[in-house]
């Protein structure tokens, strides 16, 4: 018999992804803020601002460069914006935090999500969404090998259903996300929902990574509650908070983590492998930051209230229906109307809400974002048919885009 030849291994591209990337796609968003690009379209679909950010802001960070802090930092954060942080914590969100013992400073609150996930969360464990849900979780679960589990929201209100939250409740639970105010809903969780979620929380042994990163933006009398201020959610709750929002200020990347010192001591090991350090003189601008009076967070509210307004009766008299947000800068429509796919109400022209979507970025020149990339689990067909628009933009951008949209309906374009 010839001897077995030893066979080469069969040709493959050389640069195929992980397997852990399979899960995920490209983010929608960031795709919609591509195709605005390409098409010269309004953006509405990122949630970016397109004006300034305030002087004093600037000045900060002038100031930091002029003093020279230009190296790393401290891995877990410079302790003078850990020290503004703890004492914020302790002022507004009504959490106990040691600057050395419970925060760490990450670049963004997108680092500090991927930390709380990587750092708590063994690969078979089970993590809860609420679903529709910010786009990042999703990813998250997968690269730290935990699985989603969805709850739906319920509308019009976005509601929680008590079953079927404690459904989601099982001995493989490690974790929950509260995201509140959220995106892309503008629900605020309630204190009562909250302290639902804390009894379960309690009874499965299960964390809270808490992503709070809208918490000062907040509407018609809505009060923002820290889950991790909440009885019994103290040591197990990771918050969660950024300048990107507050401030206006996406690209700066400073964000933090605040919790219990084990969790802490698991977040930072990570924190410090993945990033090292946020920028370091962005560091010392945002702790200048976080000592602005209340006059300054007063005005962040009522900045985006006026655009939310705008915003909501220019989509409405376009015939998008909108659902009010009491919180963050995101508003949901339903476009039923104008959708056609079976099963839903709609006898519009357009297959489902991405179809419509990229009609509105190519041909009206609006981006948006498609109600179904906030949902994994698509149930009935009311996950297909709405449209995600921000208004943390100039009035002149919001006042464009609405004629555009104006124009669009007139056109008979349903
Ligand atoms: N969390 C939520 C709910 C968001 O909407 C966003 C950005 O849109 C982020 C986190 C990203 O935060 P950061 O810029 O601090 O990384």
């Amino acid at each position: 018999m010839p001897a077995a030849r030893k066979s080469a291994p069969k040709k493959t591209f050389a640069s195929l992804p992980a397997k852990r990337l399979r899960d995920f796609t490209e983010s929608v968003i960031r795709e919609q803020t591509r195709l605005a690009h390409v098409h010269g379209a309004v953006n509405l679909a990122q949630g970016f601002p397109d004006f300034p950010c305030e002087p004093a802001l600037k000045d900060l960070a002038r100031a930091a460069i002029d003093a020279d802090f230009n190296q790393y930092s401290v891995t877990w954060g410079m302790p003078g914006l850990r020290q503004a942080i703890a004492g914020k914590m302790g002022r507004y969100n009504g959490i106990r935090a040691d600057a050395d013992r419970n925060v760490t400073v990450t670049c963004g609150a997108t680092e500090a999500m991927i930390c709380a996930f990587l750092s708590n969360l063994d690969p078979g464990k089970e993590v809860i969404l609420f679903q529709p849900f910010y786009e990042n979780y999703h990813p998250d679960a997968y690269l730290s090998g935990a699985k989603p589990v969805y709850v739906t929201l319920r509308e019009p209100d976005w509601s929680i259903d008590e079953k079927e939250l404690r459904r989601a409740f099982t001995g493989k639970t490690a974790a929950i996300v509260i995201n509140t105010p959220q995106n892309p809903t503008g629900k605020v969780f309630t204190r009562a929902e909250l302290e639902l979620i804390a009894r379960l929380c309690q009874q499965w042994n299960v964390k809270v990574f808490s992503d709070e990163i809208y918490e000062h933006i907040l509407y018609d009398g809505a009060a923002h509650v820290s889950p991790g201020s909440l009885p019994g959610l103290e040591d197990r709750t990771v918050t969660i908070g950024s300048a990107s929002k507050t401030y206006g200020i996406t690209g700066w990347r400073v964000g933090w983590a605040v919790a219990h010192e084990k969790i802490t001591d698991g977040l930072r090991k990570v924190h410090d492998f993945m990033t090292v350090c946020a920028a370091t003189p962005l560091q010392e601008a945002v702790r200048g930051a976080l000592g602005l009076g209340p006059e300054f967070y007063r005005d962040v509210s009522a900045h985006y209230l006026r655009r939310r307004d705008f915003l909501v009766q220019g989509l409405e008299a376009a015939g998008f229906r909108c659902h009010v947000p009491r919180g963050a800068y995101y508003v949901m429509a339903d476009v039923a109307d104008f959708i056609r796919e079976p099963g839903s109400k709609g006898r519009g022209r357009f297959r489902d809400d991405a179809e419509l979507a990229r009609y509105l970025v190519s041909e009206v020149k609006v981006a948006t974002v498609p109600g179904s990339s906030f949902y994994k689990i698509k149930g009935k067909a009311a996950t297909a048919h709405k449209l995600r628009f921000c208004f943390c933009k100039k009035e002149a951008t919001l006042a464009q885009a609405i004629e555009r949209l104006d124009a669009f309906r007139s056109s008979g374009s349903r």
